[in-house]
């Protein structure tokens, strides 16, 4: 059938070539002869190639076919995957690189999505060679990623199909963000604990040398180097207290704790402190018992931070209200509020960073470490709980612990 509609055309063709030899000119008997040679011509060329149209179907088919196990493979995988042939052209995505990078184009160059040279030559060198490659990537949208990128060859699977390359994506951003977090925090740990010990190496050299006979100075300098000492002891404190709970962060605590005599209890601690602020703490409890999950000791922690922050930072409120509200179905609260100075909005989502501080000389005037609220954070954390903040400046904060 083909090759007859195929003979139609080199004829119509043939026809056309004498019409238009007759209408340059040429003589009838000349354009007769064009027409017979391009009958002869169509009658003995070449039988054409069988058409392969059968086979290629087939291939694209079984191809398909395999693209699609490997497809279904590779959507088990939480790690972007996207696959390529030898061209560089996508062939599939599994779902991980679909959420990650949006839906690719397949039949596609890779470069449409990514353009990057590093990537580019990594992935062109795989496919020369058969190596193995990989290079560190950043994306900056639709937010700022860092990802090792990997290329890899696969092996040879059954059947004529394409050679295949993976292109595999491990996000590191989540490790870089902790590598600096640590590194921060180490710089912050030795800033803090240098500070007092390069003052309390002055007033050593300074007893040494010119206040050697001057027992007044002497008094006064001692006094202030007990303080220094102080500081970093509370400091070192405050850091293994934080490295502790950071071991058990993962271990949900399963004692019962009443959280009535907890709150009490710090009340008492503190009076001293906050009798020194001339600040009232005030409790306010339900009758009976209100039990949640947890560490007594560590709940203590967390109420006496929170009191003390109250009464040092809310001093001039000169009352700290400390509630404890629970309810059928609703949450056990407690919130420490005071009527203090309150905290700028753009402090608040910082202030459980370590060593954050709204004010640093604040803060060290107030004998603080910076390391309170972390350690109220990591505490609740493990006890599946929640830090409210609220705060209006000019009229105070309340800080709400909800279990
Ligand atoms: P510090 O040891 O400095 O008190 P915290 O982690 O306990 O460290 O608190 C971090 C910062 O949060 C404090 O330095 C202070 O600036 C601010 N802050 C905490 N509680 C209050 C509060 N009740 N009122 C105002 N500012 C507060």
């Amino acid at each position: 059938m083909s090759r007859l509609r195929a003979g139609w055309s080199f004829l119509a063709a043939a026809a056309l070539v004498a019409v238009a030899a007759y209408f340059a000119g040429a003589q009838p008997p000349f354009s007769l002869v064009l027409w017979f040679l391009a009958v002869l011509a169509v009658l003995v060329r070449e039988p054409a190639p069988p058409r392969m149209q059968e086979e290629p179907t087939e291939r694209m088919e079984a191809v398909e076919a395999t693209l699609s196990q490997v497809e279904s493979v590779l959507g088990a995988l939480d790690l972007p995957v996207v696959v390529i042939d030898g061209d560089a052209t996508v062939l599939a995505q599994n779902k991980a690189a679909e959420k990650a990078f949006g839906p690719l184009l397949s039949g596609l160059h890779i470069s449409t999505r990514w353009r990057s040279p590093g990537i580019l030559d990594m992935i062109r060198e795989t496919i020369e060679t058969g190596e193995p490659n990989q290079i560190e990537h950043s994306e900056r949208l639709p937010s700022e990623r860092v990802y090792i990128v990997r290329s890899a060859q696969v092996e040879k699977l059954a059947g004529a199909l394409p050679q295949l390359f993976l292109l595999s994506f491990r996000d590191i951003s989540e490790l870089r963000r902790l590598d600096r977090m640590r590194s921060d925090f180490v710089a912050n740990a030795s800033h803090e604990l240098r500070t007092p010990l390069a003052s309390l190496r002055g007033f050593i050299e300074t007893l040494q040398g010119p206040a050697r006979g001057d027992p007044k100075a002497q008094e006064r300098f001692l006094a202030i180097m007990l303080d220094q000492a102080t500081r970093m002891s509370r400091l070192v404190d405050d850091l293994l207290s934080l490295s502790r709970l950071e071991l058990k962060a993962h271990i949900a605590p399963d004692q019962t704790v009443d959280l009535i005599p907890v709150l009490g209890h710090v009340r008492d601690s503190l009076a001293p402190l906050a009798a020194d602020l001339g600040v009232d703490i005030r409790l306010h409890l339900p009758e009976g018992k209100v039990e949640v999950l947890g560490d007594r000791d560590e709940l203590v922690q967390v109420f006496e931070n929170l009191m003390e922050n109250g009464c040092k930072y809310g001093q001039e409120g000169k009352v700290v209200d400390v509630y404890l509200r629970h309810g059928d179905g609703a949450p056990v609260e407690v919130s420490v509020v005071d009527h203090g100075p309150g905290i700028p909005a753009e402090h608040v989502p910082r202030l459980t960073e370590r060593f954050y501080r709204v004010s640093v000389a604040d803060s060290r005037s107030k004998k603080g470490t910076g390391l309170g609220l972390a350690i109220v954070k990591h505490i609740l954390t493990r006890h599946r709980a929640r830090l409210i903040v609220r705060s209006e400046m000019g009229k105070g904060t309340d800080f709400t612990v909800r279990f």
